[in-house]
């Protein structure tokens, strides 16, 4: 409240100014970097593309961080609504660099990427992030209150819909357990978090913000084995029912993908479920029998 505001500016002004700012970070560094959608400004792209549809599509897509030296040449994939696409291949083939672009996070040199037929660059970026979202292990915990760092997904959740979002990722057990809930402030200078409860809570977003397709980085990660697997578990719940495209730095998370692409060197050399690769004996069945030793 107004009141309330008043009077902490007098107690303690610099304080509230700092919090203010820091709040003004959060909104800047935006809902990008947290359920993770494309780094344009908010406010660029036209209200009027929207997707007529859930399919993605790749066509001729073209692409390079530095002018004259292109990562992705002429890329054409589609991902089927529903499907599970895994992308494999070395490092530094481009497979990250083709997931931010079908996130819409990056725009193509040429050729498009659309969503059911609207191309994403074209898009407003909070509409983009409304159906797709890149999730990856940069999982950011603001300066505020636990509900703070959820209703950035959505704003205006009611506290239920918070807890249920903390339950549907196996958080509401330590989250029920703190003195102050909801409020509870996190973030530096609060309460500390373990690195698989800040993941948790990037995952409560996901669930607050409900987008049906996800581009999956499975880096490698940073958290003890047990930790992994009870988080594993968590994502697995949030990724059913959902479109995801899995960046798989490791071959067995890809193998029970509906369809695998292999990347190398910008270009998508084969393309088919596990079955079909293993059979066309090529650059996948190499890996997957080197994997398999
Ligand atoms: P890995 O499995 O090692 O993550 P990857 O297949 O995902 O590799 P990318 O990360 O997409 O490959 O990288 C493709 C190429 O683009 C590499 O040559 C890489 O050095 C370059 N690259 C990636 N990100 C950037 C960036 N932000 N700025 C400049 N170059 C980049």
């Amino acid at each position: 409240t107004t009141g309330a505001l008043l009077a902490q500016m007098m107690v303690d002004p610099i304080g509230l100014i700092l919090r203010w700012y820091d709040e003004l970070q959060v909104a800047q560094v935006s809902l990008a970097r947290l359920v993770g959608v494309r780094e344009i400004e908010p406010g660029a792209g036209d209200a009027e593309v929207v997707p007529d549809g859930r399919d993605v599509r790749a066509d001729e897509v073209r692409f390079g961080y530095r002018a004259g030296l292109d990562v992705l040449h002429r890329v054409s994939l589609d991902v089927a609504p529903g499907t599970r696409l895994a992308l494999v291949g070395p490092s530094g083939a481009g497979k990250s660099t083709l997931g931010r672009l079908l996130a819409g996070i990056y725009a193509p040199r040429t050729g498009e990427v659309t969503l059911g037929g609207a191309e994403l660059s074209r898009m407003r970026a909070e509409d983009v992030r409304t159906h797709v979202a890149l999730v990856n292990q940069e999982h950011h915990v603001f300066v505020g209150s636990l509900r703070d760092n959820l209703l950035l997904a959505r704003t205006g959740a009611e506290d239920a819909e918070l807890w249920a979002s903390l339950a549907a990722v196996d958080a509401d057990g330590w989250a029920r357990g703190l003195a102050e809930g909801l409020d509870t402030e996190v973030g530096s200078g609060g309460l500390a978090l373990t690195p698989a409860q800040a993941q948790q809570i990037a995952l409560a977003r996901l669930v607050l913000a409900d987008p049906h397709t996800l581009v999956l980085d499975e880096a490698t990660s940073l958290l003890d084995p047990r930790a992994a697997r009870h988080l594993e578990r968590s994502l697995a719940r949030v990724l059913d029912g959902r479109t995801v495209v899995a960046i798989a730095h490791r071959l067995h998370t890809a193998h029970d993908a509906d369809v695998i692409a292999v990347v190398e060197g910008g270009r998508i050399s084969e393309l088919g479920s596990h079955d079909e690769l293993v059979t066309a004996d090529g650059a996948y069945a190499a890996l997957w029998r080197s994997w398999h030793g």
